[in-house]
């Protein structure tokens, strides 16, 4: 099976398998222990810290170990309805993942105002700029790159602009650790992240906090993690999720070529030609060099998929979340894609390890499907 599912979950790297398993085996105690043993995890837990400071550019405190990133994010929301007064709004993008989407209309009801996008898949930094001169927001939250279409995000610009206004910014980066680089993103104020995107384990991620800010914890019942998250650090899980972002940050520093997206335009290019009426969904956009989300110029999406499954290829409809809903993704809809044409996606989502022989085989085997599924109709 060729994998171009990323975005949803990446395999697990063999340097972070061996991480944890050495881990497992060799750092058994609870860093809160008030032993050797205990106080070997908890050295081993502020290294892992130091490491994660050191790629974002913050302070090792500001680091917050979580269960992945629906818990970081759902942790963000959870704060600021506590400590904003009640007529405080929060502002996020309209095309965030539902782990922030749903928590912020959880947590804030119509207190939640959506920041729109452009066709591109861009958020609107007039709305933003225009919108920011009347009102102050408690919180701006937009994502550094989308998980549907890749489509990044000028989170650098959105971070200047709400420090400007003195507003905390909040960026969900799960797609983009991993991917590009993680420097500077330390200094937003709220930073997520997922291990298993970029080749860690599944069940560990984390949270940047503000420096020196107390967070309301959303887990309580525990002193850990300076009061902002009970329960026992999985040290093993850390340790390796740590190991696959060491690699990943080394792979990006000499793998230029990867970051460009070359393999990938060259995909497109053979996609647009053998498949005349695809659509590449945020063409005009800069996009993570791994993503391609195109709509397809005919035949029903789970036709596609099953056809692709059975050649051999693993791709999606969009995001996992979304898939096998009912309702056409809420990125399309925000980008004006109308229903029938955000039912004919797919994402393709390539990793490290995919080759460039893997793009040529996935366009092949799109061309192939084309031509079985046009033949069928006519
Ligand atoms: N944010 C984004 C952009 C994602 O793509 C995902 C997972 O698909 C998440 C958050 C949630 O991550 P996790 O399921 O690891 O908590």
């Amino acid at each position: 099976m060729i994998y171009f599912d990323h975005n949803a979950t990446a395999p697990v790297m063999r340097e972070a398998r061996e991480t944890w398993l050495h881990a497992t085996e060799n750092i058994s105690g609870n860093p809160s222990s008030p032993h050797q043993t205990g106080a070997r995890a908890h050295i081993a837990l502020r290294e892992a810290r130091e490491k994660l400071a050191h790629f974002l550019g913050c302070h090792a405190n500001d680091i917050v170990w979580t269960s992945g990133a629906t818990e970081a994010n759902n942790t963000v929301m959870h704060h600021f309805s506590r400590t904003l007064d009640v007529k405080s709004e929060v502002w996020i993008s309209a095309i965030e993942h539902p782990c922030v989407d749903e928590s912020a209309k959880h947590y804030f009801g119509k207190r939640a105002k959506f920041i729109p996008v452009t066709h591109d898949g861009v958020i609107d930094l007039d709305w933003l700029t225009t919108e920011l001169t009347d009102t102050r927001p408690g919180l701006v939250g937009v994502m550094t790159a989308n998980n549907e279409t890749g489509v990044i995000q000028p989170w650098r610009e959105i971070l200047s602009i709400c420090q400007s206004y003195e507003v905390p910014f909040f960026t969900d980066a799960v797609q983009w650790l991993g991917k590009m680089p993680a420097k500077d993103l330390g200094q937003c104020d709220f930073v997520s992240g997922a291990a298993h995107k970029f080749g860690g384990p599944r069940g560990i991620g984390f949270l940047k906090i503000p420096h020196k800010s107390h967070i309301t914890p959303l887990l309580v019942g525990g002193k850990q993690e300076q009061g902002v998250r009970a329960g026992t650090e999985n040290v093993a899980t850390i340790l390796s999720m740590m190991a696959a972002l060491e690699i990943r940050e080394q792979q990006m520093a000499n793998s230029q070529h990867i970051l460009r997206g070359v393999w990938r335009e060259n995909f497109e290019k053979q996609l647009l030609r053998e498949l005349p009426g695809a659509t590449i969904v945020g063409a005009k956009s800069p996009r993570l060099w791994n993503t391609v989300s195109a709509l397809m110029p005919e035949g029903a999406q789970l036709r596609w998929l099953s056809k692709l499954d059975k050649a051999g290829f693993a791709v999606s409809t969009g995001s996992a979340c979304t898939t096998g809903k009912e309702e056409p993704s809420h990125v399309l809809a925000a980008m004006h894609f109308k229903p029938a044409e955000a039912h004919r996606v797919l994402r393709f989502s390539s990793g490290w390890e995919t080759n460039e022989s893997d793009w040529d085989a996935l366009a092949k085997a799109l061309a192939k499907i084309h031509g079985e599924i046009y033949h069928a109709k006519t």
